[in-house]
């Protein structure tokens, strides 16, 4: 019997220790210390962004991305319904309203031609998705908000260096959150942080981030007193965290080029059984620079996913599924509601695998992976 192929394994690059250790030796373990403005340096500087903000996770972004939006109850934020539940809830705490539009097929990120219809006078933002690194159509999007004038909020929780027409993604609404949970492409075990484009905001996402408080002003002399100002909560992670992420955030661009070569090995390797009609490979528009963060493939008939992962797993391949769409989750049904059909996200949420992708992954563990999607597809 061979090995299992795990689904993921979590990026190391080898200098974690040695910041943790320096972090450790500095004895100053709470937020906002150095380590933190470092990583919060390399992030505006590789985005872009007016100010970066470390958090403990994406959702935590993206709940002060919606108190920072100014969502209030009743207040419609335009989604894609193929997301995490993070985007959604961040919108639900505020006492909104997710409204769910339907996906494209090809990127399966939000459909822009379907965002008007969804437009009502409630609505206040569009909170997009860049699904797998791949970017969600910028442009009309960025269009419709202006027209609309909405905020849009980007989920790039698995979109960091990755681009639009060669702009950094996470840099185009007037916040974006990124992730780096130990499953995204760069890591710190749970972790995140929050993109600040809109640089009049920038102050009061500091506020928000220390738990309502002008601390960040007061630790750089600019008010007299340290109080309590706006609304907030506890955001930002400890220095042991940022110590472990600098290292990842140093070693970006290599831990990015690797998981590219990966991905485009799996797209290589599955071109015939797309020409056999086994299966659908991935479609990457070519305005988008995406950053190798999922395989997936797409089964011809729905009925044949579930089985498949099954068999799968028997040849010891760890695949996948991803999302169940939130407008027929128990929580979507109860805080948010769809608008227009959602055709596209329930075939293809329900016909989708993804596929083992991690650092350890060899070359020949995804031959294997190959060989046992054709045993269980059939080779054509
Ligand atoms: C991973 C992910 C999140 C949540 O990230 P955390 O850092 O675990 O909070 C949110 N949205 C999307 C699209 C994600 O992939």
């Amino acid at each position: 019997m061979l090995p299992r192929i795990p689904f993921n394994w979590p990026t190391l690059v080898g200098a974690e220790f040695e910041h943790v250790r320096t972090a450790l030796s500095r004895g100053k373990l709470s937020g906002n210390g150095d380590f933190t403005r470092r990583c919060q340096a390399l992030l505006e500087e590789r985005t872009g962004a007016a100010r970066a903000l470390l958090t403990h996770s994406a959702t935590g972004a993206l709940e002060m991305a919606a108190i920072l939006a100014g969502i209030e109850p009743g207040d419609e934020v335009i989604m894609p319904s193929f997301t995490f539940c993070s985007t959604a809830n961040a919108v639900v705490l505020r006492g909104g309203v997710p409204v769910f539009v339907d996906i494209r097929p090809d990127t399966l990120n939000i459909d822009e031609t379907a965002i008007e219809a969804a437009i009502t006078p409630r609505t206040k933002a569009i909170s997009v998705v860049h699904y797998a690194g791949v970017a969600a159509q910028m442009d009309a999007i960025m269009e419709i908000a202006e027209r609309h004038g909405l905020a849009v909020m980007e989920d790039a929780a698995q979109a960091l260096h990755a681009s639009f027409r060669g702009k950094p993604l996470g840099s185009f609404g007037m916040a974006a959150a990124i992730s780096f949970h130990e499953t995204k492409n760069l890591i710190s075990g749970e972790g995140g942080a929050l993109l600040v484009n809109d640089p009049e905001l920038a102050l009061r996402a500091e506020i928000v981030w220390e738990k309502g408080t002008n601390r960040a002003q007061f630790a750089r002399g600019e008010v007299a007193r340290y109080t309590w100002v706006d609304i907030g909560s506890s955001f930002l992670p400890s220095e042991i965290t940022a110590a472990f992420l600098l290292a990842q955030l140093e070693a970006g661009p290599e831990v990015t080029a690797q998981r590219l070569a990966a991905w485009e090995r799996y797209h290589a390797l599955l071109a015939p059984l797309e020409a056999a009609g086994r299966l659908a490979r991935p479609r990457v528009p070519q305005e988008c620079g995406h950053n190798g963060h999922i395989y997936f493939v797409l089964v011809p008939e729905a009925a044949q996913r579930d089985p498949a992962l099954e068999r799968l797993a028997a040849l010891g391949v760890n695949a996948v599924m991803h999302y169940v769409p939130l407008h027929s989750s128990p929580a979507g049904l109860r805080y948010g509601r769809a608008a227009g059909p959602m055709t596209v996200t329930d075939e293809l949420s329900a016909r989708l695998i993804r596929l083992p992708l991690h650092p350890r992954l060899t070359p020949e563990e995804q031959a294997r992976v190959v060989r046992a999607l054709a045993d269980v597809l059939g080779p054509g």
